[in-house]
């Protein structure tokens, strides 16, 4: 179990800051958000309170605590209060091995409307089937913590654990859900590896845009949408369609990664000095 950074693999620290170069490249996060990766089974690491596009040092790192989501160094420097999510993440699901939370304004507005739920609408984000969960920091948290402040920040072990059983036990220490929304807030991402959270963080964002242009063109036609067959409205993926896709992606997740390294190494906005 590292308990020190300079038992990580250097290899692994290139890697995980790259990881934050692209999410802030592909406007995954901006100045907020974060991406963690796991180290053991008890350890995570996840950059110092900071935007992800400037981290850069091994001075910008920190290893938290799966069961605390505590730092495990001495004087470490201050770090997201929303690590929260990340630790959680980790504990109830044993085999994520990297998380991004994202306050993508392309997917916010489907946190938002119950009624209509973020689903796969590209091949490439099968990964979300049918219906994505939406987890409510005032129903889930608040309602039972009345004088807590709704800040709607998951800054506890309690949100956090809250949060993440919205993603639904899966299979083998997996989610049910690869992404869970944060109404009026965000997503959280999982994956198992870096490269894989940081494709399904970027195409759920795509997948977002495409829902909803697709949407606003039904609605913009509304009275034209009908179909030789007879159908209308938006013809969302099925579930096997969804299934069959989503695996294909994670067959292909390692594709793109070698592109987004490209495209933030010849970015002078983005440095790595290990
Ligand atoms: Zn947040």
């Amino acid at each position: 179990m590292p308990s020190s950074l300079a038992n990580v693999n250097e290899a692994l620290l290139r890697k995980y800051i790259l990881g934050c170069h692209i999410i802030h490249h592909h406007k995954v996060v901006d100045a907020y958000g974060h991406l963690s990766v796991r180290l053991s089974e008890s350890v995570f690491l996840m950059c110092r309170y900071m935007a992800p596009a400037l981290v850069a040092r091994r001075e910008d790192l920190v290893l938290y605590s799966v069961d605390t989501g505590e730092s495990l160094q001495d004087n470490a420097p201050r770090g997201f209060s929303e690590r929260y999510i990340h630790s959680e993440v980790y504990k109830a699901y044993p085999n994520v091995y990297a998380v991004i939370h994202s306050h993508s304004l392309d997917v916010v507005p489907f946190s938002l409307l119950p009624s209509t739920p973020l689903r796969a609408c590209i091949h490439i984000a099968g990964f979300l089937g049918t219906a994505v969960p939406v987890w409510d920091a005032t129903a889930s948290y608040y309602h039972e913590h009345p004088d807590v402040d709704r800040s709607m920040l998951v800054n506890n072990t309690d949100m956090g654990a809250s949060l993440a059983e919205a993603l639904g036990q899966g299979e083998d220490g997996l989610p049910a859900n690869s992404v869970a929304l944060m109404r009026g807030h965000g997503y959280v991402c999982t994956g198992d590896s870096i490269e894989m959270v940081v494709a399904k963080a970027i195409y759920t964002a795509q997948n977002a845009r495409v829902q909803m242009t697709a949407v606003g063109l039904l609605a913009a036609t509304s009275g034209q949408a009908s179909t030789s067959d007879g159908t209308a409205g938006v013809q969302f993926f099925d579930d096997r369609e969804a299934g069959d896709t989503g695996r294909t992606t994670i067959q292909g997740a390692a594709k793109p990664w070698p592109l987004w390294v490209a495209e933030v190494t010849g970015d002078p906005l983005y440095r790595i000095e290990l």
